[in-house]
């Protein structure tokens, strides 16, 4: 059996319902991550799920929401006994980030590891694969395979179609990043068992920290609920679950409208620690 839990449907705006992006998916008690927003350990944990229980984090693009907890993962995976190495795929750029990460964080990571004296430290080896054109993941049950979405300026940025391989009738999941609507997205999401997708709602002007520029350009790099509407009714999706709400208090039936004005399936409306089988 495969399973989506959205561990955090937010966004950067801080929310206590809503923590950052983060997706997990679990097939035969393997667990891959996807994005790694801030709180994600915290909510792994009441999954029921160790940080040293991901095989490998999936990351959808640079920005701060969806990558801020990447050192907690690290460590709380090594701390839960993690013996093998943190494996990360994501786009160009992941492994100067992650490394910068651990250089602002050297003193402290090297005093631990010397005062802690833990077993595994193997677990804090690491192995990052940064995506280029031909890059999939592949086993005997799964099959992972990055796309470019359109999330301009933030360049590349990727979604992510999942493929399970063992059941009688081949299996789909996509997740969608960041993106605006695009055609790769629907052309990977074609006749998708489930499609993740962001949502950009509205965002309320307030000239002491916005300039009007700042709303269009939000929403410009974002998806409505009109186009998610269209987008799940060009790729036939059976299930559409939405996350990364902006913002993370909004009116649903104005979202459940717009949407439903296109695609007439079943709308799952993400909420932290929801559990959907695949
Ligand atoms: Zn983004």
């Amino acid at each position: 059996m495969s399973t989506l839990t959205l561990l955090g449907t937010g966004c950067p705006s801080p929310s206590s319902l809503r923590f950052g992006p983060s997706t997990l998916f679990t097939h035969k008690e393997s667990n891959y991550l996807f994005d790694c927003g801030s709180g994600v350990t915290q909510r792994l944990n009441a999954a029921g799920v160790k940080s040293s229980d991901i095989e490998i984090l999936f990351v959808t693009h640079l920005h701060s929401d969806h990558v801020m907890d990447i050192y907690q993962l690290y460590i709380s995976g090594w701390h839960q006994g993690r013996d093998k190495k943190f494996r990360i795929v994501g786009p160009r750029g992941t492994k100067e980030f992650f490394q910068n990460m651990l250089k602002a964080f050297k003193n402290e990571l090297q005093g631990r590891v010397e005062w802690e004296q833990r077993p595994n430290k193997d677990g804090l080896e690491y192995a990052i694969t940064e995506i280029n054109s031909d890059y999939a993941y592949k086993n005997l049950d799964l099959e992972i395979i990055p796309f470019e979405v359109d999330h301009y300026p933030v360049e590349p940025a990727y979604g992510y179609q999942i493929k399970i391989l063992d059941t009688v009738k081949e299996k789909k999941v996509v997740i969608s990043g960041d993106t605006r609507k695009n055609e790769n997205l629907i052309n990977h999401a074609m006749d998708a068992d489930a499609l993740v997708h962001e949502v950009f709602i509205n965002l309320e002007f307030d000239e002491k920290r916005m300039s009007k520029k700042t709303i269009s350009n939000v929403r410009d790099y974002h998806t409505s609920p009109k186009e998610i509407g269209e987008i799940a009714k060009a790729a036939n999706v059976k299930k559409l679950i939405l996350t990364h709400f902006v913002p993370p208090i909004f009116d649903e039936a104005f979202l459940t409208k717009e949407i439903g004005e296109s695609y007439k399936g079943n709308v799952i409306i993400g909420e932290d620690l929801l559990t959907i089988e695949i």
